[in-house]
């Protein structure tokens, strides 16, 4: 078996490598990824030299080079994304273009060569508020961020080549992830890092806002069922743990991992559109495939906070690369920031040529710079 793994060099994809390595030593596995700010190859350095190992440097917007991948693959992981609701916010073009637009292409090359399975990883996000009651897989889809909304596109690109070509796609849909090498922005690792390096740790509005969460490995187990048992048939499986917690619970488990005092807590107006409870019904999975989680959540939250601790040269150097939206976000959403390179300070143009265009962008740069963390 090839797999072919887009955006393996992130969290999730990285995690998954590994996983499936260790579980299947004989597959090989390609990886593609575009190396973007949350992308890292040291996630996958203890890979260099394995053999059916490949790393490819690249857009999964690119149609000529995903075309060259996707021949050579039984099975295409799509993981490549814009995942981080905050940057959605003020950079909503970027999430269009490679969640939806990259699956596109990652999509036609498939139908095309008529060999590959599809995974499309798709996320809870997209049914917005989980209510009363969590949202099974025929549930509407609600999305409330232009993440989410972009990956809600996605998600249904890829059901319609089941519906319209039968091309062989899985959907899933799970909840947040926690583990080793995520990337510093993301709410476990930015609390972790804060509180290390005596920041206070930002939480949204009243920060009673809960999520399910779900190690990262047990969502890799999920996925390598559904692949192993070669579940193709245009469906949507929840993965989710059942850990529902709020933000603040997740901030105290945090502190209290490393001896920090609950007082580095601080309130900060709230994000737009921010979700109340994202949640899952993942009865589907469990019932029709016999996956469980295997973590135990107290547990794997400390050692995750303690991975952390343990891997200051990991993430050290990440810490130039964030965003503190905390700060963004008092000062407006960003209107006129176009893309994350014009963010930066060091992008070309994408749009709105011309004088005016240029002065704008200006403008948009050195208030999301002044917001950066240091
Ligand atoms: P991440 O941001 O850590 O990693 C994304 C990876 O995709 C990075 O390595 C990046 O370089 C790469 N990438 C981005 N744009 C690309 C492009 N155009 N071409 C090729 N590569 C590109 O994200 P993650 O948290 O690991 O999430 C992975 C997937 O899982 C995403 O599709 C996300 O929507 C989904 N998901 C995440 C969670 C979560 O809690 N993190 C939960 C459910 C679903």
């Amino acid at each position: 078996m090839r797999l072919l793994v887009t955006g393996g060099a992130g969290f999730i994809g990285s995690n998954f490598v590994h996983y499936m390595f260790g579980a299947h030593p004989d597959w090989e596995i390609d990886v593609l990824d575009k190396l973007t700010y949350a992308g890292n190859l040291d996630n996958l350095s203890a890979l260099r030299g394995r053999r059916g190992y490949g790393f490819h440097r690249g857009d999964i917007c690119d149609p000529r080079l995903v075309d060259r991948l996707v021949g050579d693959a039984d099975c295409v992981v799509n993981f490549a994304a814009e995942t981080h609701v905050d940057r959605s916010i003020m950079f909503a073009g970027d999430f269009v273009t490679t969640d939806v637009f990259g699956t596109f292409v990652l999509l036609e090359a498939v139908r095309k060569h008529g060999k590959a399975s599809f995974v499309q990883i798709s996320t809870d996000e997209v049914y917005g508020e989980a209510g009363e009651t969590p949202p099974d897989e025929d549930s509407p889809l609600m999305p409330k961020s232009p993440y989410a909304a972009s990956k809600a596109g996605a998600d249904r690109l890829a059901f319609s080549y089941w519906t319209t070509y039968r091309t062989p796609v899985v959907i899933t849909r799970c909840t947040n992830n926690y583990g080793p090498c995520q990337f510093p922005e993301k709410l476990i690792p930015l609390f972790a890092t804060n509180a290390m390096t005596g920041r206070k740790l930002p939480v949204y509005g009243s920060g009673r806002n809960t999520r399910d969460w779900i190690h990262v490995l047990d969502h890799c187990r999920a996925l390598d069922t559904l692949i192993s048992a070669g579940r193709f048939r245009g469906e949507v499986f929840n993965i989710g743990a059942g850990e529902e917690h709020s933000v603040l619970e997740i901030a105290d488990m945090v502190l209290k991992a490393l001896g920090r005092p609950a007082g580095l807590v601080e309130f900060v107006p709230d994000r737009p559109g921010h979700v109340e409870r994202h949640a899952v019904d993942s009865s589907k999975l469990r019932s029709e495939l016999g996956w469980a989680p295997k973590e135990r959540f107290g547990d794997a939250i400390r050692s995750t906070v303690l991975w952390y601790r343990d891997n200051e040269s990991w993430w050290r150097k990440l810490l130039a690369r964030r965003i503190d939206f905390s700060k963004a976000f008092s000062q407006g959403t960003g209107a006129g920031r176009k893309t994350h390179r014009a963010a930066r300070g060091s992008a070309r143009p994408t749009s709105s040529a011309g004088p005016k265009g240029r002065a704008r962008r200006n403008a948009a740069a050195k208030k999301a710079r002044r917001g950066k963390t240091r």
